[in-house]
């Protein structure tokens, strides 16, 4: 009988972590303290990287059928565009950000845990948490206490399960406060997909949402005095359009309204016993770039294939590899949105003068363009330990290539390792777990796609449940390990 595992929150970080638990054949417990699904927009880009994550869980199709592909934004002044921020599709069977509401996401989650089974036991807020050496007991509001071996935090900034394991929160209040509305206008702006102000007082955002005529603002309202503490309305949201905005917009109704305070914080530790964190629970920030959410989904695929294979028998130490993991990505993540809301918070006029000519400059470069959809998509952010090679490298994310049957990425499972077995590699002997072998030859890879990708011409690739190389090189031995370890062997290169 596995270990029972019972996921806190049911945000899209839980939700991921269920449904990867579900492909694995395991039911895990998913409590949210709310009474019923939430409402709240919040965040609305799914990029590049959680769509193929997102693909092996069987829900990109259904993000596609309502989600529209941003494909860049305009810096304006007034009613002018003084720069174009194009985006340049990565390489990647879902090139771009998609945008999708947080709550329509949720729905699209949750129904396809339901396929599987699974469902969320709404109202159950966990109010304490007693880990022992033999398991945890969670103390509820709802039907008492119930028993788990294994507890995942998926329960946002503000993490019940965080503080009972006693890990520190640390991070920066960076004092900047903004307001945030969906609105309909009373005619349609002609803006593109997405728009932003840089003024005296801090960025303005528009961006329109899929659903037809609904546009988001994001508005920095630091300077604002008093007013920052209440929540937007009508009024209040006209008058800083017309003062910080083109002029011209005349807002007709407002949605979901919210405020958010700014601060950036990574947990000290993502693992405490049997204790684990993921998603806002570990880290959080504001939403430049939409990248929050998108940390939160992959932190859950990386986190459950592994404690899948923990609850099954194999040794808990590799879920430090997830804390290790996740938490180095997490942080390079908030350097860079900690950067950006450094550049877009500037008040001083020579500051923002000297920023907006590098905007300007940044913007018509295709080389930068290019980095920047990149460094957006998150498809760049790898575990890799060892040096920089043009190879991909154990820790990287596995790449996709054409298949006279498909694509590589098809094949990936989120419940299999995958083993490319390029050119003349050796012969395998029987392999310890559920492994997909793919064999990569003039056949299966007619005009050398896979190896040209992979830089390989013969060698064996092993691709785990997550999408990343475990391991590259010609020791079969050695993939052996790997699978067996469910770790990473990071310094042996081909
Ligand atoms: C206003 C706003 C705008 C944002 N915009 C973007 C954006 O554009 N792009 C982006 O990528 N990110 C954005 N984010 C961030 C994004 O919303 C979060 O990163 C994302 O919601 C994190 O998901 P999560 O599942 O980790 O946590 P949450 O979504 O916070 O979910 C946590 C769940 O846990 C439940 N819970 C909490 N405590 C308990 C408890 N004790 N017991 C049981 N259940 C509990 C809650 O009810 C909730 O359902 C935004 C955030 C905000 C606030």
């Amino acid at each position: 009988m596995n270990d029972t595992i019972t996921v806190v929150g049911a945000g899209p970080t839980g939700l991921t972590a269920a449904l990867v638990l579900a492909h694995h054949g395991i039911q895990a417990r998913v409590l949210d303290r709310r009474d019923a699904a939430s409402t709240a927009s919040r965040a609305l880009g799914l990029q590049a990287r959680s769509m193929e994550l997102l693909a092996m869980l069987g829900v990109a199709d259904r993000v596609e059928q309502t989600a529209y592909r941003l494909a860049g934004s305009s810096i304006m002044r007034g009613e002018r565009v003084v720069a174009r921020q194009r985006w340049f599709p990565p390489d990647s069977p879902y090139p771009y950000t998609y945008v999708v509401p947080q709550q329509g996401l949720e729905t699209m989650l949750r129904d396809r845990l339901a396929e599987l089974g699974g469902a969320v036991e709404w109202g159950r807020a966990v109010t304490g948490v007693a880990a022992d050496p033999s398991g945890v007991t969670l103390r509820t509001a709802g039907d008492g206490d119930l028993r788990a071996d294994w507890v995942v935090g998926a329960d946002g900034a503000g993490s019940t399960i965080r503080q009972a394991a006693g890990i520190a929160f640390p991070g920066e209040r960076t004092g900047e406060v903004y307001h945030l509305a969906d609105v309909r206008f009373r005619s349609d702006p002609d803006l593109g997909d997405g728009a932003m102000w840089l003024g005296a007082s801090g960025p303005l955002m528009l961006m329109r949402l899929p659903d037809d005529g609904l546009w988001r603002v994001f508005i920095d309202v630091t300077d604002e005095g008093s007013a920052q503490a209440v929540r937007p309305d009508r009024a209040s949201l006209q008058a800083l359009l017309d003062r910080r905005g083109p002029g011209t917009l005349e807002v007709r109704e407002v949605g979901w309204t919210s405020v958010f305070r700014s601060r950036l914080c990574l947990a000290e530790a993502y693992r405490s016993g049997r204790l684990l964190l993921a998603g806002d629970a570990a880290h959080v920030f504001p939403p430049f770039g939409g990248q929050g959410m998108n940390l939160g989904i992959q932190d859950a695929v990386g986190l459950a294939w592994r404690l899948a294979r923990v609850a099954d028998g194999a040794p808990p130490e590799m879920l430090d590899d997830y804390a290790r993991e996740r938490r180095a990505v997490a942080a390079t993540v908030i350097r860079d949105v900690g950067a950006r809301r450094r550049i877009f918070a500037l008040r001083h006029p020579l500051a923002r003068a000297w920023r907006d000519v590098m905007l300007r400059v940044v913007s018509a470069s295709s080389l930068a363009a290019r980095a920047a959809s990149r460094s957006t998509s998150q498809i760049d952010l790898s575990y890799r330990t060892g040096r920089r090679t043009a190879a991909p490298a154990p820790g990287d994310r596995a790449p996709d290539a054409p298949l006279p049957t498909g694509s590589l990425h098809e094949a990936f499972r989120v419940d299999h390792f995958a083993l490319l077995r390029i050119g003349a590699s050796p012969a395998l002997p029987p392999l310890p777990e559920p492994v997909t072998v793919i064999d990569i030859d003039d056949d299966s890879d007619p005009d050398g796609d896979v190896r040209r990708r992979y830089r390989m011409d013969a060698g064996l690739v092993l691709v785990r449940p997550d999408g990343h190389i475990g391991y590259r090189g010609t020791d079969v031995d050695s993939v052996v390990a790997a699978i067996t370890a469910s770790s990473p062997t990071y310094d042996r290169q081909s």
